[in-house]
């Protein structure tokens, strides 16, 4: 937590030179109101996911640790910390993945991929309610025996790496890079929301899982970013920060009060974001 708070005047800084980069050349990737809505969706995730972590950090210090059996007694140096690093980045695809696919998660991770603009402050659009899930994904690192402070650095170095590529000035990083590393040219596309170019690059620091699982998708058309669905359906597009965090959590709810049955329901909840009913959607 420390690290990430003090990137943020990095970020902050990084953010005013690509607006000041993107207005002197013209580009149209900048919207003052999308701007002050992704900032104040950072700032309440930042102090959501502070007191969730130590909410959990406490819970698990004073009433869980006891209730299972760490596996190995690890300690923090370069070989424990890159083992760590390999292993919470593949946990972090899986997360991401199941984020797209299973409704439950999507109600939470909607809200980074809610603004059709791709640029740095679109990186800090992050959940407010993602802090419900992680802590049981991850705590499979907690039994294998690496110390909570270790998968702190973890995360946040991931999160930190996640920052920058989200741009549009960068068009690649080169052949070796781009096959190893997440990068701008990868995550634009996972932010597209074309048909085809729907669940795909979903990797944190690296990209190598993408290709493992068999995700990974190539530019060969303009990407329009955002969601497939706008989120107040009487408005073109909305900047209330309060509409995006939870829009999908009360739809999911709506949907659920009008399932007709059990298996309905659970559909609603477990399936993709874009299950319905009576049809088979393309999302
Ligand atoms: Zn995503
Ligand atoms: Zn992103």
């Amino acid at each position: 937590m420390d690290i990430l708070f003090y990137s943020i005047p990095v970020f902050l800084s990084m953010i005013l030179t690509e607006v000041l980069i993107s207005y002197t050349t013209s580009k149209d990737n900048y919207n003052i109101l999308d701007t002050v809505s992704s900032l104040s969706i950072g700032a309440g995730n930042f102090v959501i996911e502070f007191v969730g972590h130590l909410t959990f950090s406490y819970i698990f210090q004073n009433h869980f640790k006891n209730s299972f059996q760490i596996l190995f007694n690890i300690t923090p140096n370069f070989n424990t910390y890159f083992v760590l690093f390999l292993l919470d980045d593949l946990t972090f695809y899986w997360f991401h993945r199941l984020s797209h696919e299973c409704r439950l998660l999507w109600a939470s991770h909607v809200v980074h991929h809610s603004s059709d603009k791709y640029n740095l402050s679109t990186a800090l659009r992050q959940s407010w309610t993602g802090f419900i899930f992680s802590p049981f994904i991850f705590i499979w690192l907690n039994i294998l025996g690496f110390p909570s402070e270790m998968l702190t650095v973890a995360r946040s170095v991931s999160l930190i790496y996640q920052f920058w590529i989200h741009t549009e000035l960068i068009e690649n990083m080169g052949v070796w890079f781009e096959y190893i590393f997440n990068t701008p040219y990868h995550h634009r596309i996972h932010h597209a929301s074309n048909t085809e170019y729907l669940d795909c690059n979903y990797g944190g620091i690296l990209i190598i899982w993408d290709r493992l699982f068999k995700t990974i998708k190539t530019q060969n058309s303009e990407i329009k970013y955002g969601i497939t669905k706008q989120i107040d359906p009487n408005q073109k597009y909305t900047y209330n920060p309060l509409k995006i965090a939870f829009h999908e959590w009360i739809n999911m709810f709506s949907d659920l009060e009008k399932a007709k049955n059990i298996r309905d329901k659970f559909n609603y909840v477990f399936r993709g974001p874009g299950w319905e009913s009576h049809s088979s959607t393309k999302t």
